[in-house]
């Protein structure tokens, strides 16, 4: 494949990254030069991996800010035997970088929950049909029904069930219960609406999602 092939499509990309070299990298030369050699994030968000949910947008985050974990469906998986890169992932933002909040994120109109409402579509998937067991939780902490979420409401309650089901996971990882034990970290459950731009935050006392912003 010649190089020309190869940039074919890529255009949007690197017209970007042309804009990154000459407007923005120079502009924040002295923060990267700080950051060339080491990272101290104090949090570890964990969100989905759909295109839509840009946390350094969202949030107005920058470089070293976010410690970040994405997989589709925004799992945390707690099958005991198994590698995956999602655990290893918390385990060395708890252990190494001593994060000291971790934001499980999921998001309105999520692939993931979709396909695990209705499984069709999934039959050349082995992998991600695989994956989507993680998801079961869900239905068990599925959320009451939001009038504002209109005709995606049952959708939006699973996917608000599947946060409050990962949250669990989250806190049932080694390196979390034990941080969590000795105070040394906080776990927040996050519902982001790309309709709206709006967050929730799940409530773990009233055991319900509430505007982040009050
Ligand atoms: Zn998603």
């Amino acid at each position: 494949m010649s190089e020309t092939s190869i940039a074919t499509g890529l255009e949007k990309l690197l017209e970007g990254h042309k804009r990154f070299q000459k407007d923005v990298f120079p502009v924040k030369r002295s923060q990267f030069h700080l950051l060339a050699e080491m990272q101290a994030p104090e949090y570890l968000f964990i969100t989905c991996s759909d295109s839509r949910i840009v946390p350094d947008l969202i949030l107005q985050t920058g470089p070293g800010d976010l410690f970040l974990s994405r997989c589709i469906g925004n799992v945390v998986p707690v099958t005991g035997s198994d590698m995956d890169g999602i655990t290893a992932t918390i385990e060395y933002a708890v252990e190494a970088l001593k994060v000291k909040h971790i934001i499980l994120c999921g998001h309105s109109d999520c692939g993931a929950l979709k396909a695990a409402l209705n499984r069709k579509g999934l039959e050349n998937l082995p992998k991600a049909s695989r994956w989507l067991h993680h998801v079961e939780g869900a239905f068990t902490h599925r959320q009451p029904l939001n009038p504002a979420d209109g005709e995606h409401a049952e959708l939006a309650s699973i996917i608000r069930g599947n946060v409050v089901a990962q949250l669990i996971n989250l806190r049932a990882q080694p390196s979390v219960a034990k941080a969590l034990a000795h105070n040394k970290i906080e776990v927040h459950g996050w519902y982001y609406d790309i309709l709206t731009g709006c967050i929730e935050q799940y409530d773990e006392q009233q055991r319900k999602f509430l505007p982040l912003l009050a």
